[in-house]
C-alpha cells in the first residue's frame, strides 16, 4: 500500500499545455490548493514550449499577417510539433482546448463536466493569435474565460486548472468543500462570518451561534437565494423555485424590503 502510487486510488487530471512560457507558467502555477495537488500527485501538469520545435536560427514562432495590418500570428508548423510531441507522450488520447475570447464562456457546470476527464491539452494562444489553419486542423474546441480580451492564453489555462482542480475528489479537504460555492446548485453562496462574534462593523448574525443545524441551514438557503435574486438575478431566472425555496425568497424579499 505504501508504495502504491498515489493516483491510483482518487481521480487524477492531466494538463498539458502549450505554452511560449513554459517556466512562469509552472511557477505561477504552483501555490495554494492547486500547488498542494500538484504537490500530491492529483494534478499533473506537463508544459512544452513551440518554440523548441523551430528548426531557423532565431526560433520564430511568429510572423506577419496576410493582407496586412498590425500584430503577428502564431506559426503553424511549431505548433503542429509541439503537438505531435504532446500526443506521443501521453497514453489517453486528450482532446486539444485553445483558450481563445471566442470560445464557449467557461462556466461552473462547464468545469464540472470537464473535470470528469482524464486530460487535456491546453494551447495558449499569443499575439494576434493563431494561424487558423492550426484551429481549423487540430483544435477540438475553444475555451474563454470571460468577454475580454488578454494578452495570451496562459491565465486562461491557469484559471481552467485551477477550476477544474479543486472539483477533483480528494483535492479539496472537508472545511474547503465546494459544494457549497457559487454556481453549484445555480445560486451564489451565503455569506460567512468567522471570530470576533462581535465587533464594530457589526455582530455576527444569532442563528449562526444557535446550534439548531436545520435553523442555520433554512437560514443559508435563504441568503443563497436572497444573494443570488439581488446580484444575479439572471441566474434565478433560469431556475424552477421549488415551493419551500420561493416560499424563503419571498421571506428574505420581505425582511429585505423592510
Ligand atoms: N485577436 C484575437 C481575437 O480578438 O479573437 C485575440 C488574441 S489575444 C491578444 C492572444 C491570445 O490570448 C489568444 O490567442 C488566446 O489564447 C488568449 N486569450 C485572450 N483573451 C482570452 C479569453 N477571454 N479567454 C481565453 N483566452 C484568451
Amino acid at each position: 500500500m505504501r508504495d502504491q502510487p498515489f493516483q491510483t486510488l482518487i481521480p487524477t487530471m492531466r494538463f498539458d499545455v502549450i505554452t511560449l512560457f513554459p517556466e512562469e507558467f509552472l511557477r505561477t502555477l504552483n501555490f495554494g490548493v492547486v500547488g498542494r495537488a500538484l504537490a500530491r500527485g492529483q494534478v499533473q501538469v506537463e508544459c512544452v514550449n513551440p518554440r523548441d520545435f523551430t528548426t531557423d536560427a532565431y526560433r520564430r514562432v511568429d510572423e506577419r499577417v496576410y493582407g496586412g495590418g498590425p500584430g503577428m500570428v502564431m506559426l503553424l508548423d511549431p505548433l503542429k510539433l509541439a503537438l505531435a510531441h504532446v500526443r506521443a507522450r501521453t497514453e489517453v488520447p486528450a482532446k486539444l482546448t485553445l483558450l481563445s475570447p471566442q470560445g464557449a464562456t467557461l462556466t461552473q457546470a462547464h468545469a464540472r463536466d470537464l473535470s470528469l476527464r482524464p486530460s487535456m491539452i491546453l494551447l495558449c494562444g499569443r499575439y494576434e493569435g493563431i494561424d487558423q489553419r492550426f484551429i481549423d486542423g487540430y483544435v477540438d474546441e475553444e475555451l474563454s474565460i470571460g468577454d475580454y480580451v488578454l494578452s495570451g492564453g496562459e491565465l486562461g489555462a491557469m484559471v481552467v486548472i485551477d477550476a477544474l482542480a479543486r472539483l477533483l475528489p480528494g483535492v479539496l479537504n472537508k472545511s474547503e468543500s465546494a459544494e457549497q460555492d457559487s454556481f453549484s446548485d445555480g445560486l451564489l453562496d451565503c455569506p460567512h462570518y468567522t471570530r470576533p462574534e462581535k465587533s464594530a462593523d457589526g455582530d455576527v448574525p444569532e442563528i449562526l451561534k444557535c446550534g439548531n443545524h436545520a435553523a442555520i441551514a433554512r437560514w443559508r438557503r435563504m441568503q443563497s437565494l436572497g444573494a443570488t435574486w439581488q446580484k444575479r438575478p439572471d441566474l434565478l431566472a433560469q431556475l424552477t423555485l421549488s415551493k419551500s425555496d420561493a416560499k424563503l425568497l419571498a421571506e428574505f424579499q420581505m425582511s429585505f424590503k423592510a
